[in-house]
Parts: C-alpha cells; structure tokens; sequence
C-alpha cells in the first residue's frame, strides 16, 4: 500500500481534510496530529477498520482503543443510556464542561453500537474529545467518531512528529496528515467513571488534583508507579512493555551529586566496553555528563517542557544506535507523574536509588 503524506497545519484551511475524511468513511486509516501524540484513525463504528488499526500497529487485539469525538452531543450514541448508568454520565458531563475539548478520556459503559473490535471485547469504551482543530475537522468529516491510538508501532515510543509516524507506519496505512509538533507529548489522562470512586489508569497532562476539584475524591491506579503491587493495571494496554527504546534504559534517582557521580562511572564502564551511550538530562544537569549523546529533556523547574520532549529524545536514541542510557528521575507529582510513569514503563522499571 502507497502511503499518502499531506500537510494541514492547526491554523490552515481544512479543506485538506476532505480526502482524508473519505479514506476513513471508507474503513482506510488516517495518522493524524491531536494535542498529546500522533493518533492512527478508523473509523470507530466500523469493526474492520478496527480491526485494521490493531494490524497496522501489531497492537494485542485486547488492548482497546479510544474513540475520538468532535463535540460533545455524539458522546450520546456510543454511551449506555440506561438508567443505572445515568449518574456516570453526569460525572462525565462535570469532567466535560472543565477539560473538554481536551487531554482527557473517560472510561464509560458502551452502547449497542460501538464494536467489540474497537474496545477489545470490553463493555466499556473510552471517549475523547481532543482539542486540536486539525484532530476536530477530522472527525467531523469522518462521521463523528474515530477510533484513534497513539499513532505508533505497538512497543515504541508515541509519535511527536509526523516524520515518526512515517517511520512506523509506511506502507501500511492509506494517508498520514502532517501537523507539526504535538503540543503535549503523552498520551491523555484517562479517568474511570464506571467505579466509585473514579480512578485515573493512567496519567497525564491533566492531574488527579484537577480532576479531585470538579468530582470530588478520585484515586489512581497503583499500577502506575510501581509494578510491586502483583495487580495488573486496569487500562488493558498498560500492561504491555510500552514506550520503549532499542537499547537498555536505567533512571538513576537521587541527589543531583550523586546521580551524576553514578553515572559517570557507569559511562565510564561502558565506554572501556565499547558501547555506545546516551543520556536524559535536564537543561539544569546537562552539562555534567560524559555520554556519547547527552540530551536534555528540558526544565527540570518546568516539567511540561520534559513531557513534550521525552519520545522524541527516546526516538532520537534508537536513530543513534545507542545501546546504554541513563535517565535522571523526576517529581511524582503533577505532570510529573506522567512524565515518571511512561520512563518507568520504557525502562522496565529498573530504577536505581543512589
Ligand atoms: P493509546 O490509544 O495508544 O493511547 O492507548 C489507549 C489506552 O486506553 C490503552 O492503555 C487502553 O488499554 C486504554 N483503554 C481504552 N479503552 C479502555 C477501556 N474501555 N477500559 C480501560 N482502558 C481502556
Ligand atoms: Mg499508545
């Protein structure tokens, strides 16, 4: 299969759109650029394009995907409307009213018409309404609902740049839509509201915090920081190895002394052994290293500026051949959580404490 790449920025006419609109109404697969990651669209109503996502992506078949929506009223067709169900759905609309459109996905019961395919065999299905207008044209010329994961090859870091995507994914997807840089960088927060009290399964630029002001209590899986609880994490797909780059990744955490004292000798091991090495540092720390590819992920003051550089830098790893990383940690708290839960997963979490 040809590839097609075309270009719309946020800001451009979307006229653009039209064809790519077509290909999905006609069970093709369009990448397409939303505020988190790079999202590889079907159309979610349509078993077999679902059924192609998961192909194109070697993603498990149980591993369900989220189904993007352009405005809010849509979310009535593909959520139950039965009576027991009906409070989940004003929990929804409080989320919706604050963080829509926007990174954030709410896990609800699904209605007759969304497919086994799109929500790998589950009775619930997870919605989103993102606010990229590039994401939003989309949607609206595919018919309203699009099942979109991250725009990757299953195991590999989620696609910043469109050029990434094209390195997954060409040959095996009808058109890729081109939108510069993502503005985020992770993934959404996803929230379940099927339980009381709801409970994050997996976290993301909008925080616990947020979420505990418009509803009140809300948990969080404990998966997400630690993989010593024996639980499997709720979300299907974070139990996958996920987000991982080729070579080997160790965060190092600790003093700023000690982390750099650590992993210098460590450098310094691997590089009597002839590895090639590389490490994520931040804009305050990266001078200290003696890697083969130093590469600061950003601020450590500001952790947003990690999370939207955190892929890339795993990208640009693999591109380099390197074999042996170092990461430093970062706080749990905020963003940082999210930034923190997906190196752990690409690190198998292998922590060092020093
Ligand atoms: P991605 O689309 O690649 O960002 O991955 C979607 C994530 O949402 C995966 O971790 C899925 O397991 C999770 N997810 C999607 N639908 C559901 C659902 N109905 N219940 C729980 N987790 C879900
Ligand atoms: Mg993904």
């Amino acid at each position: 299969m040809e590839t097609r790449f075309v270009t719309c920025m946020e800001s451009e006419d979307k006229t653009c759109l039209k064809e790519a609109g077509q290909i999905l109404k006609a069970g093709g697969l369009v990448a397409f650029p939303t505020e988190t990651v790079y999202g590889l669209g079907g159309d979610a109503l349509n078993p077999s394009s679902s059924k192609r996502i998961y192909e194109a992506k070697g993603r498990p078949s149980d591993n369900p995907l989220i189904v993007h929506i352009c405005k809010w009223e849509d979310i009535y067709r593909i959520v139950s409307d039965a009576p027991e169900h009906a409070d989940m759905l004003v929990r929804a609309k409080k989320l919706a009213d604050v963080f829509w459109p926007g990174p954030l996905t709410m896990i609800l019961p699904k209605s007759e018409i969304v497919p086994a395919e799109t929500t790998g065999g589950l009775s619930t299905v997870a919605v989103r309404f993102p606010s990229h207008k590039t994401a939003q044209a989309l949607i609206a010329e595919a018919g309203g609902y699009v099942a979109a994961p991250s725009a990757n090859t299953s195991g590999k870091p989620s696609p910043t740049l469109a050029k990434y995507v094209a390195e997954d994914m060409n040959g095996r997807i009808d058109m890729i839509v081109d939108g510069g840089e993502v503005g985020i960088g992770l993934e959404s927060t996803i929230v379940d509201l099927t339980v009381e009290p709801p409970e994050i399964l997996r976290p993301g630029y909008i925080t616990r915090e947020m979420l505990a002001e418009v509803l009140g209590t809300v948990e969080t899986d404990i998966t997400i920081l630690s993989d010593k609880s024996g639980q499997a994490p709720k979300a299907p797909g974070m139990k996958y190895r996920h987000y991982a780059p080729k070579g080997e990744l160790t965060i190092v955490s600790g003093n700023v002394d000690g982390v750099v004292t650590y992993v210098n000798e460590k450098l310094k091991e691997a590089k009597a052994l002839g590895k090639k090495t590389g490490v994520i540092a931040t804009d305050e720390t990266a001078a200290f290293y003696q890697a083969d590819a130093v590469k600061s992920a950003g601020k450590r003051s500001d952790e947003l500026t990690v999370a939207k550089r955190l892929y890339t830098i795993l990208r640009e790893f693999d591109d380099e051949d390197v074999e042996l990383m170092y990461s430093e940690a970062f706080a749990e708290a905020g963003i940082g959580q999210a930034v923190m839960n997906r190196l752990l997963k690409a690190a198998g979490h292998h922590v060092i404490e020093v």
